[in-house]
């Protein structure tokens, strides 16, 4: 296989939010460490703008026109959390397009065969997008299109979301909530914004048992977030056998976040990131990440690097050994009904 291959695009830097905290200064602090290690070897390209036929997978056209009447317009407030300026339609399309890019080069759709990781490190997040309500910085869901496109355009026939971001992905749990072929897992504090993902939804209709929730207190640390990895996601993606594992990589657990209460460090970024690498290889599949949040430039930044290294090492990286949290298995016991073999 190929090597790893990162998507970033200078349009990232132009949806210009002022003084809030998800900023261009996320992804010029990322890309500096990153050029200082010489991107870990990564194959940088430029991300290609998502077309409306990708975006539209997931969002009606009518919202796709309204970001777009609102950036053209010279920007504006969508609500409280979320607003637009004049570039942040360009950005919008090019974050989307990462991560339909990621999914390309994992299915091997490029001239240089499927690669075995692919990154999108670009903004604005899309998580809490759902299909005709942008929302909590989000635009549109990069993941969801990412994912819908994987099925749509490479023939896959199952998609596994992990979303480790410290907020609930309402977006794509929304978008995917009564879809077997998208199994959508997440980790998050509870309570915290949007205030959805209680244990109890698991989806519905054809799609029940394919949406995990996993909500943590406040004050969760590596020991609670490597244990739902290795004794829930993991065991759940062994029985799933998916096409493709993407990742909805945000940064905002770390216990330097300024917006939420979790004690994530920089090694359990890095151990979570070696136990999804382990699996990836596991079922010989590709392993993609899409960024979301994180508002510490510093503990952003140094997360995103050990996350880099432990997805692309050419070697198996070392797995860390991981006790089994009562609150995972409590995760474990309830999953049950569905996933029995993770009784
Ligand atoms: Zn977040």
């Amino acid at each position: 296989m190929a090597a790893s291959v990162l998507f970033r695009h200078p349009s990232s830097l132009e949806h210009d939010t002022g003084s809030h905290p998800e900023n261009a200064r996320r992804i010029v602090a990322i890309e500096r460490a990153l050029g200082e290690r010489d991107w870990l070897g990564w194959d940088v390209r430029l991300s290609p703008a998502a077309t409306r036929e990708q975006i539209g997978l997931v969002h009606p056209a009518e919202h796709i026109d309204r970001i777009e009447r609102l950036c053209r317009r010279g920007g504006g407030m969508i609500d409280l959390d979320t607003l637009v300026s004049p570039g942040s339609f360009d950005a919008a399309v090019h974050s989307a397009g990462g991560a339909v890019a990621v999914v390309d080069a994992l299915c091997g759709s490029s001239e240089d065969g499927p690669v075995r990781s692919a990154a999108s490190l670009q903004r604005p997040p899309g998580h809490h997008a759902e299909a005709e309500q942008a929302m909590g910085f989000c635009l549109f869901n990069n993941i969801a299109v990412g994912a819908a496109h994987a099925i749509g355009a490479h023939g896959a026939q199952r998609v596994m979301i992990f979303d480790w971001d410290v907020h609930h992905g309402n977006g794509t749990n929304a978008i995917f909530h009564e879809r077997d072929d998208v199994l959508f897992c997440s980790i998050h504090q509870s309570p915290l914004y949007p205030g959805s993902g209680p244990a109890s939804d698991a989806g519905g209709g054809a799609g029940e048992g394919y949406t995990v929730n996993m909500p943590v207190p406040g004050g969760s640390g590596d020991a609670v977030f490597l244990s739902h990895v290795e004794h829930v996601v993991r065991p759940l993606a062994r029985r799933y056998a998916p096409d493709l594992l993407l990742l909805s990589a945000g940064y905002d657990a770390h216990a330097e976040d300024p917006l939420a209460g979790c004690r994530v460090t920089d090694a359990g970024f890095a151990g979570m990131a070696a136990l999804m690498r382990a699996t990836a290889d596991e079922l010989g599949i590709g392993l993609g990440l899409v960024l979301e949040g994180g508002y510490d430039l510093s503990a952003l930044s140094r997360s995103v690097v050990v996350t880099l290294e432990a997805l692309g090492a050419a070697d198996a990286p070392a797995l860390p050994q991981v006790p089994l949290d009562p609150l995972a298995r409590r995760a474990q016991e309830r999953l049950a009904t569905y996933w029995p073999a993770l009784a």
